[in-house]
This record gives C-alpha cells, sequence and structure tokens, in this order.
C-alpha cells in the first residue's frame, strides 16, 4: 500500500454490537440488516462475523445469492421482495424470504411455479407512505395470502420513519395494532432505534442496521454513547505536507479558509474520492497525532486540509484517524449535515480495507 489511507473494520466490535443488540432485545430473533454491501464494510468480509444471527436482511439478489455461496443456510429476508416477476425461481432455488408490498407481487407469487412454498414478509404502510399496504387493506391480503398455496410461513412486517424520537412510533404503532387485531402473526417492526429506545416493538424479529456497525440510528452519537456500542470502521491516512501559513493566506479550492495570523496546516491524503463528506465544513473534527483538532477549507478529491495549531508535534507521517474511536462517524457527518449511514455506505472502492479480528 503507497498511499497511506486504508479503513480497518474491527471485528470484534462488531460481535459486541450484535451482543449489544441480543441484550437489548432478549425475546426477539435478529434479522442482522446487511443491505448495501453491509452498509459499505463489505458484505464479504463482514457476514461470518454475524453469523450467530438468527437470519440476514437485504434487498439485493446477488448479495443474498452471495451469502448462500458462501455457505449461509439461515434465512435470508428481502426487505422489498421481488422487483420483477423473473426474480421468483431464484428466491425459490436460494429459498429467500420475500417482502410483499404490492398487489402485482401478491399475483405474482400466487402464479409462480416454485419448488416449495417461500415465507412472506406482508409490508405494512404504517405511516411512512413508501412501500406497503396500508392498515385497511392488512386483513384482506392477510386472507389471500393464507389461500395461496406458494406462501409458507407469514408474518407482518412494517418500518418506522420516526423511531428515534421519544414519541415518534406511537401512532405507527397504532396501526399496526388495529391492523393486527384478530391476526395470530407473528411481526417484525423494529429497526435500529426502536430496538434500542423502543422494546414495546420488539416484538418476534428485530432489524437492526446501523446499530451493528457502531453508528447512531439518530445520527448523533451522544444517544449511544453509554450503550456500549462501539464503531467498527475507521478511516485512517497521515499527514504528506505540512504549510505554514501567514495572516491572509488561503487554503485549499474557493479560498474557503483564510488565516487570520500563522498557522501551521497539515495536507492529509484524504479527499471525497475516498469517501470523505466535501461538504464538511471548516471546524470537522478530525484526530492528528493523537490529538483531537478540526479541518480547514474545503475538502478535494484526493486531500482534505487540518489545523495543526493544537498538535505542534505533528509532522510528514502523522496518524490522522478522519473517523473511528477517537472521532466518530456521526460527529463528521452531523458537521457535514449528513448522517453516518451516508458516510459508511460510500467509503470509496479505491480505499484499502484492513480486517482486525
Ligand atoms: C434499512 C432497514 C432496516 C435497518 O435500519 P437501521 O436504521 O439501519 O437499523 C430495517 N428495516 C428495513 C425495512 C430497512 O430498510
Amino acid at each position: 500500500m503507497s498511499r497511506p489511507i486504508v479503513a480497518t473494520l474491527d471485528l470484534g466490535a462488531m460481535r459486541n454490537n450484535l451482543q449489544v443488540v441480543r441484550q437489548a432485545a432478549p425475546h426477539s430473533r435478529v434479522w442482522s440488516v446487511v443491505k448495501a454491501n453491509a452498509y459499505g464494510h463489505g458484505l464479504d468480509r463482514v457476514w461470518s462475523t454475524l453469523s450467530t444471527t438468527d437470519g440476514f436482511a437485504l434487498l439485493n439478489l446477488e448479495e443474498a445469492i452471495l451469502l448462500r455461496e458462501r455457505g449461509w443456510k439461515g434465512p435470508i429476508l428481502m426487505l422489498e421482495g421481488f422487483f420483477h416477476t423473473d426474480e421468483l425461481p431464484l428466491f425459490d432455488k436460494y429459498r429467500l424470504t420475500t417482502s410483499l408490498h404490492s398487489n402485482w407481487q401478491v399475483k405474482a407469487l400466487a402464479n409462480a411455479r416454485l419448488n416449495a412454498p417461500l415465507d412472506v414478509y406482508l409490508k405494512m404502510n404504517s405511516g411512512m407512505n413508501r412501500l406497503g399496504f396500508t392498515a385497511d387493506r392488512v386483513h384482506s391480503i392477510w386472507r389471500q395470502l393464507r389461500a395461496i398455496a406458494n406462501v409458507g410461513q407469514l408474518t407482518l412486517m412494517a418500518h418506522f420513519a420516526d423511531a428515534e424520537q421519544p414519541g415518534g412510533i406511537v401512532e405507527p404503532l397504532a396501526r399496526i395494532e388495529q391492523a393486527a387485531e384478530g391476526l395470530d402473526c407473528m411481526r417484525s417492526l423494529s429497526n435500529s432505534a426502536a430496538t434500542m429506545w423502543h422494546p414495546e416493538a420488539h416484538y418476534d424479529w428485530v432489524r437492526p442496521g446501523i446499530i451493528l456497525y457502531g453508528a447512531s440510528p439518530s445520527g448523533q452519537w451522544r444517544d449511544i454513547a453509554n450503550s456500549g456500542l462501539k464503531p467498527v470502521m475507521s478511516l485512517r491516512s497521515e499527514i504528506i505536507g505540512i504549510q505554514n501559513l501567514k495572516a491572509g493566506d488561503t487554503v485549499g479550492y474557493g479560498s474557503r479558509y483564510r488565516a487570520t495570523g500563522e498557522q501551521r496546516i497539515g495536507i492529509v491524503a484524504g479527499g471525497y474520492a475516498d469517501g470523505y463528506p466535501r461538504h464538511a465544513p471548516d471546524g470537522t473534527p478530525v484526530h492528528v497525532d493523537g490529538v483531537l483538532t478540526r479541518t480547514v477549507g474545503t475538502v478535494s478529491m484526493d486531500m482534505l486540509t487540518v489545523d495543526l495549531t493544537p498538535c505542534p508535534h505533528a509532522g510528514i507521517g502523522s496518524p490522522v484517524e478522519l473517523w473511528g474511536n477517537e472521532v466518530k462517524i456521526d460527529d463528521v457527518a452531523s458537521a457535514s449535515g449528513t448522517v453516518g449511514y451516508e458516510l459508511m455506505c460510500a467509503l470509496a472502492p479505491r480505499v484499502p480495507v484492513v480486517l482486525q479480528a
């Protein structure tokens, strides 16, 4: 590796995070959500670390097949079901649990020629108005599905839009309860936020994603700081250049940052083409040579610039943590107007990844 940037995945932290989920939802089974290439961590790299899970949830057929080819025999939940009818033979072959959110999917499943019934998650729209059947249709779809020979085990599924808010699931949960009245059904409702903060919504299967990777579903690290969750991904690099500024000197594209006095600036090998957010403003936290400091100037494609005032001993080759244990990905994200989810998913393929057992 010549260029110093590297992403390290702490697999022990990931195992720990699954344990935290188990403790938070001791009576539920766990779908570990590994969509989007395990939130940018690399499905093939991390799935076996999570192999004590009860099932994996994702939404891309290629990723489901990869898990089967690697030997995963447990359940796989396809969160959005099949996108086209011609995928059904593969759902059958690889024994995938399918979500059903639309009428056309119900018809397609009814008419498919399968070797064995598929387990089905009936997706209810509890207020997010993205995918799913509205509450008033749940009973009739449920009865319809019960009569279809291709339908195996049936579970009611919903997804919360505001589970990170204290009262955020009250209304949707009431809608779900109303829709489920009289149905003897298993339920899967809880994303990470509901898994952590709304035990009344745990039911049979929880579906945590972001907390397995050690970031906060609210986007604020302080909300999970005492939960025992640990960041899995660290993005580290080095200082590859130093500039000594005088008052009035500027840094980087657009000359956005202007020094007000003498100032040492470190140039870091890491930019938006590595997945560091270009929208990071001056003042975004960064850890240099063991000291917390801040970015200054616009992030470039391959470099970013940091204030070395608090780290007088830093020089060429000094270690830089862009995010990880010292600087939380949530803090970089919130400074940049986004969430940890987006940053981890956007880790660029050019960044070498090292696994830490
Ligand atoms: C992504 C997703 C999850 C996991 O969400 P987190 O906020 O990462 O825990 C759960 N359920 C569904 C349907 C999803 O799409």
